[in-house]
């Protein structure tokens, strides 16, 4: 627009058209700004809003070009740069069907400028510039496609990193180091709005004597099936994690101590009766679980801590029981 203005001055531009190609410049700025602020509130989509801004840019780019009068050929560096932003907002066929128009558009533009004043827009001239910036077109569009693959690729690869990093491969739980990110979590929103919560540690009794009676990969068998059935009894809010071998942390928020021993109870009561008819039908399992409600201002390791104490009491007290700390 700076250069419309200028080459206005110099008065190689009549006053009329450019000063209506800068207004609808000015104009089309400010109301893109506040469309892209307002984006989220209107619920309008990243890839509509980046679309319209698209084929404005390019039907002004072209208006630029008939306007300016030596310096119209910097223009169209403008067409190649609208695809190059819409490569991670569009699809790859909606960016092949956006090149396509703007090269048809710059076609006619073309046209038109040359059957109107052909003294001054000479066919060969018009021609070289239709041909370079479509080949310019061509090439950067093929480069957004390739871009988006890979970026699709890579969105997948992030998916997968963020499984493996939080989740434990056998039982498919929240493992140790997601369950201390989510403690850290909650011991902040807990510094902002003080609530009750409950850890709970769960240890599945003699474990050791599975494994050796019927191997390893049976053992494997029986806590994947802990797993799903612990999960399963869990309300909405509460995480179980793998803390470590056969040993799970229960994380509830907004919960009092008898809530808690309560749903470990029924936990408990599900676990005692799941038949583990692949390992052996008459196998029957228990655990033993200490519960602690974590106090205001404690840390959540020190309540880990305390409910680790009651667990190991309710291993002397004869194991199969939930204990407060
Ligand atoms: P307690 O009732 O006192 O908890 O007795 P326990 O036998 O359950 O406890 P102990 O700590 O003696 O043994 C735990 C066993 O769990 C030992 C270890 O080999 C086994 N274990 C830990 N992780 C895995 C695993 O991923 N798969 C299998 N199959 N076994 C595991
Ligand atoms: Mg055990
Ligand atoms: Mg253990």
């Amino acid at each position: 627009m700076s250069i419309l203005a200028r080459e206005q001055a110099g008065g190689v531009v009549p006053p009329i058209q450019a000063w209506l190609v800068i207004a609808l410049g000015l104009a089309s700025l400010l109301t893109f700004y506040v469309l892209l602020r307002c984006a989220r509130r209107f619920d309008i989509p990243n890839w509509k809003l980046a679309l319209r801004q698209a084929q404005f840019a390019i039907v002004f780019d072209l208006a630029l070009y008939a306007v300016l009068d030596t310096l119209r050929g910097a223009m169209l560096i403008g067409l190649p740069v609208v695809i190059v932003f819409c490569a991670f907002a569009l699809r790859p066929r909606q960016t092949v069907v956006l090149s396509a128009c703007a090269i048809a558009g710059l076609a006619a533009t073309m046209t038109a400028m040359v059957l109107s004043n052909p003294a001054h827009y000479p066919l060969y001239t018009e021609s070289v510039y239709f041909a370079l910036t479509t080949f310019g077109m061509v090439s950067v569009t093929a480069i957004t496609g390739e871009l988006h693959r890979v970026r699709g690729q890579l969105v997948n690869a992030v998916d997968t990193i963020g499984t493996l990093a939080t989740t434990d491969e056998l039982t498919l739980l929240a493992n140790r180091r997601h369950m201390n990110h989510l403690l850290a979590l909650e011991e902040s929103r807990r510094a902002a709005a003080p609530q009750h919560v409950c850890v709970a540690l769960i240890d599945i009794d003699f474990f050791k004597a599975i494994n050796d009676k019927y191997g390893h990969a049976a053992g494997d068998a029986v806590l994947k099936s802990f797993a799903d059935v612990a999960g399963a009894t869990l309300r909405a809010g509460d995480t179980l994690a793998r803390w470590g071998g056969e040993e799970f942390l229960l994380l509830m928020p907004d919960t009092r101590l008898d809530e808690a021993v309560a749903v470990i109870e029924r936990m408990a009561a599900r676990i005692g009766a799941l038949p583990l008819a692949a390992v052996d039908p008459a196998l029957r399992i228990t655990f033993s679980a200490g519960v602690a409600a974590s106090l205001p201002l404690e840390r959540f390791d020190q309540a880990i801590h305390r409910a680790d104490e009651a667990m190991y009491r309710a291993k002397a007290n004869g194991r199969n029981c939930v204990l407060a700390a």
